[in-house]
């Protein structure tokens, strides 16, 4: 029973990743153990050629590493290609995706410079033609990639699902001994939907390296029952995703439990967090909940993290909150400079705790922190680096003077030389 219970402790971690077919969309590797991708969605008009560029680029700076746009017409098509020039002008070699509903065959067969400046095609099977039309579609779709050797996702959604699939199922399940309640046929048909097609594009001549699956509800648990059910029948690389997850805490709590948990069962090669934005809301919110995701569970690292208590009684002043805030802030606005100036700097910890209870012990496991001074303690604040003690500070400067403590940090840790100080020591 011990030795039971000494190897459970043993193992805090995910599950070992599943093993699926790697996808290179554009040059970034989906799938195969991978590190798992995030990705982002414009919500510009595309045929807005600034407008989209901007939003892309805003995304792609912020670590998005592919963007999807919507190609839903004509003049969308046509942009695609002029907003890729664009991009590359300014130095943003982002992989784009084209979403693509309805009229995608026609659009991609129309424009080929837009079949071909796409790094992949996004199908939705429950809209991508109806009845007799829909096999001539989808298959015409599937030509073209294999023409320009794009990858497509296969994106089934529960709010567009092939309806003559669910009545099917439906109709089976009604004449069945022992049926199934109307969820479970919800979700056995999104499975399918997705299973099918994928199968289907594989006759039609597409490798498994070049198909990436999604299957999307809007509810958590049925997320994570689909998208375990979807991982144990095929080896796609597969894409997650909430969709509709919401607005601001609610889009944020839920895409995070169920992502965290697929991802927690090694389920998972690129994510979007699909965050309903607040009206003029910033668009790379999505990007940076999906990096935090990432990163507070272990499986990547984009940004340094600051550690901060949650403040109670022991702390009356908002000096702490304030510091936290500040280092939080202006580590983000670096990043984009940092990540060339200082490699490896993403891995950083640095604490901020209010008083003396937790404060030097989280300080110490920290790679910088400091414990402010809490109501009625010594106004003191102990810096720690590397788990020592290295420094008080005091007075109405705290602020900066840890701020500058930081920056000097990274410099030697991170900053040209470090590796050969390192070695030298
Ligand atoms: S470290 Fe101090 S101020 Fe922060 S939550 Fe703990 S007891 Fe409260």
């Amino acid at each position: 029973m011990l030795d039971a219970v000494e190897t459970s402790r043993d193992q805090a971690g995910p599950a070992p990743r599943r093993q699926s077919v790697a996808v290179s969309v554009g040059g970034v590797v989906i799938g195969g153990g991978h590190p798992v991708v995030v990705q982002s969605m414009t919500n510009t008009d595309t045929a807005d050629i600034d407008a989209t560029v901007a939003q892309v680029s805003a995304l792609a700076r912020s670590g998005s590493e592919i963007v999807r746009i919507t190609v839903d017409r004509d003049e969308a098509a046509a942009a695609v290609p002029r907003i890729r020039d664009r991009l590359e002008r300014i130095g943003v070699n982002v992989p784009l995706i084209g979403d693509f509903h309805y009229i995608g065959h026609k659009l991609l067969a129309d424009h080929p410079a837009c079949a071909e400046a796409l790094a992949k095609y996004r199908i939705n099977p429950g809209n991508v033609g109806f009845k007799g039309k829909r096999d001539t579609q989808f298959s015409q779709i599937i030509d073209i990639a294999l023409k320009h050797d794009k990858p497509v996702r296969i994106g089934v959604n529960w709010g567009s699902l092939d309806q003559e699939l669910l009545t099917r199922l439906m109709d089976d399940n009604a004449a069945s001994d022992a049926p199934l309640s109307a969820a479970a046929v919800m979700r056995e048909a999104i499975i399918q939907s997705g299973l099918l097609s994928a199968e289907r594009a594989e006759e039609l001549g597409m490798g498994r390296d070049k198909i990436i699956l999604s299957a999307k509800v809007s509810q958590v648990q049925d997320l994570i029952a689909v998208y375990a059910d979807l991982a144990r029948r095929c080896d796609y690389a597969l894409h997650l995703g909430l969709t509709e997850a919401g607005m601001g805490s609610k889009g944020i709590v839920a895409s995070a439990a169920s992502m965290g948990i697929l991802l927690q069962q090694g389920i998972g090669d690129t994510i979007r967090v699909s965050l309903t934005p607040e009206p003029g809301g910033d668009r790379t919110r999505e990007v940076q909940v999906a990096q935090e995701l990432l990163q507070t569970m272990g499986f990547r690292a984009f940004i340094p993290i600051v550690a901060a208590c949650p403040g109670c009684g022991r702390t009356t002043s908002t000096v702490f909150q304030e510091l936290a805030r500040d280092i939080q802030e202006s580590i983000r606005v670096s990043m984009p400079q940092w990540r060339e100036k200082y490699p490896g700097v993403e891995a950083l910890n640095v604490a901020v705790m209010g008083c003396i209870v937790n404060g030097p012990g989280e300080s110490k496991h920290a790679d910088i922190g400091i414990s402010l001074p809490g109501t009625g303690e010594v106004p003191a604040a102990p810096v720690f680096i590397d788990g020592k003690k290295v420094a008080t500070l005091r007075g109405e400067g705290i602020a900066d003077a840890f701020k500058e403590m930081v920056a000097d940090y990274i410099e030697t840790r991170f900053g040209p030389g470090a590796s050969a100080r390192r070695s030298a020591s």
